[in-house]
């Protein structure tokens, strides 16, 4: 009765939280700087709809997402035919592998990559080929290399979690003509609105001439992380094939409304991208004062080598309530994420760091 590739799945392990770390060791002031949530909270227009909107959930949601796929379609500049709608991105990566990927096809990503993508791909029985990278990069060359015809889905988070790299337009279109149409490339935007580097593909200018679908979510820089909110981007074809994987109440009222407001809050969002740029750059030049090796990060977090053991350094650091992300699911034993918080936040975990590796 047991499928033996899905009893040895290693469970996805979440960044841990907030009251558990208090109750844990009795202390009052904790920050999370662990699962790259947004460090100003939640667009006050968000929490009014849902305020608004909260005595309505006895009601079944608007199955067709119409409202909102409207307000996403007019702020990207695509049709509302050309997007689905998930409980959360992560849902989309799942329709993507139940709508191509049968027992025994592979899928295709890098090594040190989003790990819900091995995870999805272990349940559905299929081969998840990981590609390794190159100065922690996506190397697209090697990617293409390994796409043979049982391989139906790759997958390109970009910018990368966890290592905030990116890859950009030219290497992106060369690999798209490169590979078989029959390949859904699905590009991960997870952390599109972080990104300042100017050579960053316009994907959603790219979705009618391949197969390809972008991803976005409101779970970073809009704050939604709770609320479970993501979208897809693509031709029509694929988006009403997906269309039809997806259950007919997948994204609950609350979100929808929620999500309609977030997109009208351009002050929440121009502050949420000035917090995370500003405090990358303070990060960034903290480690280099300690002479910590990092990664360039494009995104609201950023990977570095502690040269000492992640795990019990992240031990550590939960004792003076700071909690970051060790790699140790990666192998990398020495290197830790750490997401980007308030400037407080950022000089605390500073100051802890330091602390804690003699510096
Ligand atoms: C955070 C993240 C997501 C967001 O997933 P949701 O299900 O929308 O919360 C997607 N992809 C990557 C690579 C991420 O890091």
């Amino acid at each position: 009765m047991y499928k033996k590739y899905v009893d040895s799945i290693h469970p996805y392990e979440p960044g841990k939280p907030i009251d558990e770390v208090q109750k844990q060791y009795r202390i009052k002031k904790v920050i999370k700087l662990a699962s790259n949530e947004n460090p100003l909270g939640v667009s006050r227009k968000a929490i009014d709809a849902i305020k608004k909107n909260a005595g309505l959930v006895n009601v079944y949601p608007d199955g067709g997402i119409q409202e909102l796929k409207k307000a996403i379609a007019k702020y990207h500049k695509v049709k509302p035919a050309q997007i689905i709608v998930g409980n959360g991105s992560n849902e989309i990566i799942e329709f993507l592998i139940r709508g191509f990927v049968r027992e025994g096809d592979c899928v295709v990503s890098s090594d040190i990559s989003f790990l819900v993508y091995p995870l999805v791909t272990q349940v559905a029985g299929a081969e998840y080929v990981s590609v390794p990278m190159k100065n922690f990069k996506y190397d697209l060359m090697a990617l293409s290399r390994k796409i043979d015809k049982s391989t139906k889905v790759v997958f390109i988070a970009n910018p990368n979690n966890p290592t905030g790299t990116y890859v950009n337009g030219e290497n992106l279109k060369n690999f798209l003509e490169d590979i078989p149409k029959s390949v859904v490339v699905c590009v991960d935007e997870a952390y599109f609105d972080f990104v300042t580097a100017k050579d960053y593909p316009n994907t959603l200018k790219l979705i009618d001439k391949y197969n390809l679908i972008v991803l976005r979510t409101f779970s970073k820089s809009y704050g939604l992380a709770g609320l479970r909110l993501g979208f897809g981007v693509a031709n029509e074809r694929l988006i009403s094939y997906l269309h039809k994987i997806r259950q007919p109440f997948n994204v609950n009222h609350l979100a929808q409304v929620a999500g309609i407001a977030a997109l009208t809050d351009k002050t929440f969002l121009k502050q949420t991208q000035k917090v995370v740029v500003d405090g990358r750059n303070y990060l960034e030049k903290q480690f280099k004062a300690m002479g910590l090796f990092y990664i360039e990060s494009e995104a609201n977090f950023v990977l570095v080598c502690v040269k000492t053991s992640s795990k019990k350094l992240f031990q550590a650091l939960l004792k003076k309530g700071v909690i970051i992300r060790d790699m140790a699911a990666y192998g990398m034993n020495e290197w830790v994420r750490v997401s980007v918080g308030t400037m407080a936040e950022n000089r605390i975990f500073i100051k802890e760091l330091k602390s804690l590796l003699g510096k």
